[in-house]
């Protein structure tokens, strides 16, 4: 590895002498030698090997510090082999000791500093990695050794280095002497200056960097630490480029957005080329400014094209000139009374509470104020009061001006939930919802987008109606888009900014395979056409209806397709003030927190119990987004069956999500509470409530992934609500619960799971009918575990070979043949949730259909029915059944013992199957489950026949 250092000295470069101090005169001696490139240099030998008790000092000249706080010593040197010397005595080193002596000034002599440790500082004893035992005067064949030291802190202005001999035959070739410093740098958008390494090794010593021109600081000031070995590390803070300017040279300069572009935040974006109808007038704009005759509300953003139409608006700015008299008093103030009179006609009456005047009504110490929402096409009047402190005593105060008004047409407000209705390599078909407040007939629809990721110009795009396709698109790529409504009165607002990516050629490939099967095998192309259109409406209607679709539904967004999520809060959750909210106790124990119960009071509506779940101090910014966007999600909803969210507090900390109280807790532990407790009514009701929550969800296309009784509330009335919308127990980084199993690309509830969703993902609202199937087996159980203590593996082989839940004991057999339709293997088989929802609304105004059960449901667990196996009925023997089951070999042993009859069979025990000579583990569990199956049908039968 390289190091950046300063020389401060190097024996090597000298011309001349080296001229060191030596001592006593017989020890070491400047010679001229060559280096191993054969250039002359300057060493300093001793070869005192004879004679004992050697101490022979070489001392540099005074070396200058210049600011460095370690120093390093680099010599090289050649020690002869003591062993090769002939008839050398004991006192033969091969060693010599390094020392340093810090002074102000050039202050030694021959005597000083002593010639001894202390005053002298011994840095190390260097040994000779090789000897030599060549004799060669010429110095060409020895071992030349390198050696490294160092030492610090050092502080005065220099310092001499002294070798100490002390018995040994060795050359001192040269030496070097630098300290370590990291070089200038720009990292991170800012520029570094050299920096000298610290006193010690590990030392690391920090620098504070400047950005480079036209970048600014984020957050924190920008550093760096230069270590020991002159290396810079730990980057802290950044710098971008500011407004008006864009990174290039890999972020080593911040450069003016070029004409016609423009940037207008702090940031690592690049300069936007200027929006239709906009230029500027200088490089490193921060913004476009419009061409003259057109316009752009402060509302808008800056990307927004220019354009000629002007904005009508419901807000004012009164001014007036103040009294002439002001009757020799300084205390004049304003009030303004406000009547609004309809479009003209009848009486007039005082605005509402909804007119706005800023700064205040009353009392205005300044003669102008500004008046905003009013409303459209109204006359208003303005009565501008000016009294004084003697008013009230005065009879001619308090003196009136009155201003009438008549405001315009209100532009449309924000269209605020747009969603894709479809999409390929090159388009997408999006759709939004009107205008909460269209303050007329809206004549368009104006949609803007531009590329996300990789930035192109802002498009325009007209729409009659509020479904637009947008073609043209790059494949596989995110665009950003915004709506808004046109009237007789302008532009409304645009709506918030929302994401949406066309398919990748890949996803488009795919979805032709998926296709492909139902149109390929029909001949005509009548037909062809005929199953495509079922196709079409296969792959738009979604789970929950069957045949049926539901015009003008809202449909849900994901609150990640928000470029910044916290928008996505503020859209769907309402912010609660902290003082509203009171917490009284702890009842559970969130993902992210406790969760309490408390009650909240919002102005003017009564008291409300709710339960507060808050986010646990310490939290990440993801933590606090995760735990955010459930209140963006349930915000979106408003179901009886679904649970209600009041509003978040993200203004104070704790972080809080505040929802409805559910008295009774989550479902599947009152459940367990209350086993047996319920009429199979009540129960009944309860899934009925959880079918229509989820009948919601599906229609506002929502998959919740996730049903099961322990997501799902019940309040003091036994009312279920489906809860739970939080999306971060689903991702592989989450704690480890082990409900959630982890598979590839997230976790997964296996036994609550649709196979489909674990092989491959697919989560519909057909695999939330799956999971809503087993919810009828937990809530007919009273909280069992679904598959008992079933490893999660057995449980996907179970399902995989036909196995289903039986039903759970006093289980009505109309709502266990409910479940096996909702665990069809086929996707399409299940039925919806409109379904369902009618199945079990037809069942409580019918409850004699409830009362046929199994009754071989005795409570003890029975084994998995065996999906596969044959209806019995559609036999006429028993030979032919067996055969169905393939079980064909035991005919004869059937025969032999009598079981004839259908009857006989389901009567049948596993003692009788070994009677009848089944040895086979596999073979006994195949009957046994086919005679179950067997019974069971034969129950159903006999309670239709009843
Ligand atoms: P969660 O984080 O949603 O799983 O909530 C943890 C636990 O807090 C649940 O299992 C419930 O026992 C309880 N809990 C959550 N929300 C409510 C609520 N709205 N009303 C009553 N208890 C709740």
């Amino acid at each position: 590895m390289h190091f950046f250092s300063d020389v401060l000295m190097d024996s090597t470069t000298a011309t001349a002498e080296l001229g060191w101090t030596i001592y006593p005169s017989l020890g070491w001696e400047e010679v001229s030698g060559y280096d191993e490139k054969m250039n002359t240099i300057r060493t300093y030998q001793v070869c005192n090997v004879f004679n004992a008790n050697q101490n022979n000092w070489v001392r540099t000249k005074y070396i200058q510090r210049r600011g460095a706080q370690r120093i390093h010593v680099e010599m090289k040197f050649s020690v002869r082999d003591c062993n090769s010397i002939p008839n050398v005595t004991g006192s033969c080193k091969e060693t010599f000791n390094l020392y340093y002596f810090e002074s102000d000034k050039d202050v030694a002599t021959k005597v000083y500093p002593a010639w001894m440790e202390n005053p002298w500082i011994k840095v190390d004893t260097i040994a000779a990695d090789e000897s030599f035992s060549q004799v060669d005067l010429g110095g060409r064949v020895m071992k030349i050794n390198t050696e490294v030291r160092s030492f610090g802190p050092v502080s005065r202005k220099g310092f001499y280095l002294a070798f100490q001999d002390y018995g040994a035959c060795m050359s001192l070739i040269a030496v070097k002497v630098f300290f370590r410093k990291c070089p200038r740098v720009i990292r991170n958008g800012a520029i570094f200056e050299e920096t000298l390494s610290g006193a010690e090794s590990t030392s690391l010593v920090s620098a504070r960097g400047s950005c480079v021109p036209n970048g600014e600081e984020v957050d924190v000031p920008i550093k760096l630490y230069c270590n020991g070995d002159g290396e810079w590390l730990v980057p802290i803070g950044r710098c971008v480029c500011k407004a008006g300017y864009e990174s290039v040279d890999n972020g080593t300069v911040c450069r003016a957005c070029p004409f016609g572009s423009f940037k207008a935040s702090q940031g690592d974006q690049q300069c936007l080329q200027c929006p239709i109808n906009s230029r500027t007038t200088s490089e490193g704009a921060t913004n476009c400014v419009c061409r003259s005759g057109y316009y752009r509300a402060d509302s808008d953003p800056l990307q927004m094209p220019c354009t000629s139409m002007s904005f009508s608006y419901t807000s004012l700015r009164l001014e007036w000139d103040p009294p002439k008299e002001s009757g020799g008093r300084e205390d004049v103030v304003y009030n303004i009374i406000c009547k609004s009179c309809g479009s003209g006609r009848g009486a007039c009456t005082r605005c509402g509470d909804n007119v706005q005047f800023v700064p205040r009504q009353l009392g205005l110490t300044h003669p102008r104020v500004h008046i905003s929402d009013l409303l459209a096409h109204t006359q208003y009047t303005f009565e501008i009061q000016a009294v004084n402190g003697v008013s009230d005593q005065s009879p001619f105060s308090p003196q009136f001006t009155a201003v009438n008004i008549t405001t315009n047409q209100a532009a449309p407000s924000a269209v605020s939930i747009m969603h894709q209705v479809s999409r390929t390599v090159d388009s997408i078909t999006l759709s939004w919802s009107q205008p909460d407040q269209p303050n007329g007939v809206i004549l368009d629809y104006e949609l803007q987008y531009y590329g996300k990721v990789i930035r192109s110009n802002s498009s325009l795009l007209r729409s009659q109606t509020n479904t637009a396709v947008i073609r043209g698109l790059k494949p596989g790529t995110i665009y950003v888009f915004q709506v808004r409504a046109r009237t007789v009165a302008g532009f409304g607002r645009l709506s918030g900014k929302m994401y949406f990516q066309t398919m990748t050629e890949e996803e488009y490939n795919s979805s032709l395979q998926e296709k492909l099967p139902l149109i390929i095998g029909s001949a005509a192309a009548g037909v062809v056409f005929l199953i495509a259109a079922i196709c079409l409406c296969c792959i738009h209607c979604s789970s929950c209806f069957f045949f049926q679709v539901s015009p003008g539904m809202k449909i849900y967004i994901d609150p990640f397709t928000y470029e910044d999520p916290n928008e996505a809060v503020r859209e769907f959750a309402k912010e609660i003030d902290v003082t509203c909210v009171k917490i009284e106790q702890v009842i559970g124990a969130g993902e992210f927190g406790e969760v309490c119960s408390g009650n909240l009071r919002l102005p003017g509506k009564r008291e409300v119990l709710v339960a507060i779940k808050t986010l646990k101090s310490g939290y990440t910014e993801k933590q606090r987004r995760d735990f955010l966007s459930e209140a963006s999600i349930m915000g979106q909803f408003d179901h009886p069956n679904i649970i209600h969210l009041e509003g978040v507090v993200t203004k104070s900390t704790p972080v809080m999500i505040i929802t409805e109280f559910m008295e009774n807790g989550s479902l599947d532990s009152f459940l367990r509470q209350n086993d047996g407790q319920f009429t199979v009514i009540q129960l009944v009701g309860m899934l009925r409530g959880i079918a229509a929550g989820m009948k919601y969800l599906c229609d506002m296309n929502y998959v919740h992934r996730d049903l099961a009784a322990r997501n799902i509330l019940v309040n003091s009335n036994l009312v279920c609500k489906v809860s739970d919308f939080g999306l971060s127990r689903f991702l592989e980084d989450d704690t480890s619960d082990p409900t959630y199993t982890s598979a590839l690309g997230g976790k997964i509830p296996i036994r609550w799971t649709a196979p489909e969703a674990i092989q491959y993902r697919k989560f519909t609202s057909s695999s939330d009918v799956w999971s809503y199937g087993i919810v009828m087996w937990e809530v007919m159980s009273y909280g069992e575990r679904p598959y008992w203590d079933m490893s999660n593996q057995d449980v996907i082989n179970a399902i995989e070979q036909d196995y289903r839940l039986p039903p759970p004991m006093d289980c009505p057999n109309a709502l266990h043949q409910l479940m096996l339709d909702c665990w069809q293997k086929d996707r399409n088989n299940r039925p919806k949730f409109n379904q369902i929802v009618n199945t079990l609304d037809k069942m409580i105004r019918n409850p004699g259909s409830l009362k046929s059960t199994t009754p071989l449901s005795s409570g003890v667990h029975l084994p998995l029915l065996d999906r596969s196996t044959p209806d019995f009925s559609s036999f006429s023997t028993v030979d032919e059944w067996l055969d169905a089951i393939k079980m064909g070999q035991y005919k004869e042993n059937f025969a032999n013992e009598d079981l004839a009859t259908f009857e006989a069979v389901s009567q049948m025990t596993m003692d009788d199957i070994l009677r009848v000579g089944v040895t086979l583990a596999g073979h006994q569990k195949k009957i046994l489950n086919s005679v179950q199956m067997m019974r069971a049908q034969m129950n159903q039968i006999q309670s239709v026949e009843v």
